[in-house]
Order: structure tokens, then C-alpha cells, then sequence
């Protein structure tokens, strides 16, 4: 059965204590987490560590880097290498963003390096993907999506892409208010569930967890995950209030058969 995931990037936001007041008022609430459903926080690095000891015995809670270089190790300065975030006990890790990608000149070869060093260190990639406006409007979205699923994932070995998760982030949704509709999402998530199973078989494509991000808010992650191929969402701005993203938690399906 594959997890249904609400995963948070705060993104560049937050003072620590702001950071732990949010992780508090988050573990105060009380929701009722299915076993597949997971809660993933991508947080800023300088709060992995107290965002773990907070999540300590909290099962189904887990913490995501936002981010890793993909060297493994060397003279890289100010940069944070896949080991380190291993020997800090983190699980997850945002790969891929497409602010990363149009900040940072992050290319899909350097995405399919970083994917592997997470893997050999133990980390769990989220490998985002999706595209522009332009694109979108010129209705080539699945060749684009697809391409950088070829380029940046699709090296793996089946034991190794098997239970991975992947987001579907429209760049013309992130952070615009502007939300993919529910009809849109679940076209572009069947589609790439159907070039995993082209490449993998259906009985892997079926493990892979395909979040949708871009502009996920309390009042429409009901509709969106109700899809049968979206397992959950990764969210930005709601993702710092921490009743919006409570609300994000509880609109995770019950049930994946759905
Ligand atoms: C994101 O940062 O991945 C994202 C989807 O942001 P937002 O929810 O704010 O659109």
C-alpha cells in the first residue's frame, strides 16, 4: 500500500522560536493518522535537530532537509551534503524544487546526483517536478514532466525507486494562489503513475507516493487528495499555520483504494 504523505516546506521562513512555537501547536493537535499516512516537515537546517528531538516518539512524524549539494563531500562552502544530513538522523529530503531549480540553476542531471548520494546515505528523496506556464499553455506538460522524470529518477533500479515519492508541482501554481485543478492534478498524476509503469511495471508504479504542491490550502486539499492518484500534497504557504496544515493532515484519504 503506498503512504499518503502531507509534507510541509516552510521554505526561508521562520526565527527558531517561531519555528518551535509552529512545531508545538502542531503536536498539540490530535489527528487520528491512518497507518499509511505519513506527516513530513521540511524545515530550514538550522532546526532539524530540535524539530527531531520535538518529533521524538511521535510516530508517523517525520522531518525533511529542503535541500542537499550534490558532491559528496569536499570544498563546497556553506553547503550540506547528504552524509551530514545522515549523521543528524534525518529522513527525508526535498529534492528537485523548481526555486531551487530557477534560483539555484539546478539541472535535471545534478537532481539524479543528488537522488543517488540520498539514497546511499539513507535519505528518502521527495523529487519534484512540473512545469511552467509557458508550457502548460502550450500543452506539452507531459512531455516536459515526463523528461525530467527520465533525466533525474528514472536511472534507478527498481528496488530503488519502489515506495519513493514523488511531488507534481506546477511552477504556475507554487506560491501564486493559483491552484491545478482537481481534474488537472489527477491527469498529470496518472500520467506519470503510467510512465512509472511503463518503465517499472504497475506493480511498483502502484508504491510510488505522487503529492501534488502549488498553493494546497485547507479549503481545497479535500477535493485534490480525494483523487485516486494523489497521495497527499507537499505545501508551502499553508504549511506555516498550523491549523491550516492540520486541516491539510485530515484531508489525507483514509483509504488509498479510494
Ligand atoms: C512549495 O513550496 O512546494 C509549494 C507548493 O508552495 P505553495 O503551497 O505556497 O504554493
Amino acid at each position: 500500500m503506498r503512504k499518503e504523505i502531507a509534507a510541509a516546506n516552510w521554505k526561508m521562513n521562520c526565527t527558531v522560536t517561531q519555528a518551535e512555537a509552529l512545531i508545538d501547536d502542531l503536536m498539540a493537535q490530535e489527528h487520528h493518522l491512518n497507518a499509511h499516512c505519513i506527516v513530513v516537515l521540511g524545515i530550514p537546517y538550522p532546526y532539524l535537530v530540535m524539530a527531531q528531538e520535538r518529533l521524538h516518539g511521535k510516530d508517523s512524524y517525520y522531518v525533511a532537509a529542503q535541500n542537499m549539494h550534490h558532491e559528496e563531500n569536499g570544498a563546497y562552502t556553506g553547503e550540506i551534503s547528504a552524509g551530514m544530513l545522515n549523521s543528524i538522523g534525518v529522513d527525508y529530503v526535498i529534492l528537485g524544487h523548481s526555486e531551487r531549480r530557477e534560483y539555484f540553476g539546478e539541472t535535471n542531471e545534478m537532481i539524479a546526483k543528488k537522488i543517488n548520494l540520498a539514497i546511499q546515505y539513507g535519505l528518502a528523496p521527495i523529487f519534484c517536478c512540473g512545469e511552467p506556464l509557458a508550457i502548460r499553455e502550450a500543452g506539452t506538460q507531459n512531455e516536459y514532466v515526463t523528461k525530467q522524470m527520465e533525466e533525474s529518477i528514472f536511472h534507478l533500479s527498481p528496488s530503488q525507486i519502489r515506495g519513493m515519492a514523488v511531488a507534481y508541482e506546477p511552477v504556475w501554481a507554487i506560491g501564486t494562489g493559483k491552484t491545478a485543478t482537481e481534474e488537472q492534478a489527477q491527469e498529470m498524476h496518472l500520467h506519470l503513475r503510467g510512465i512509472i509503469a511503463t518503465k517499472y511495471g504497475t506493480e511498483i508504479a502502484n508504491t510510488i507516493s505522487i503529492l501534488y504542491g502549488g498553493s494546497v490550502k485547507a479549503s481545497n486539499a479535500k477535493s485534490l487528495f480525494g483523487q485516486h492518484d494523489v497521495d497527499g500534497g507537499l505545501v508551502g504557504g499553508a504549511s506555516l499555520v498550523a491549523a491550516d496544515f492540520g486541516s491539510i493532515i485530515d484531508a489525507l484519504k483514509k483509504d488509498p483504494a479510494l
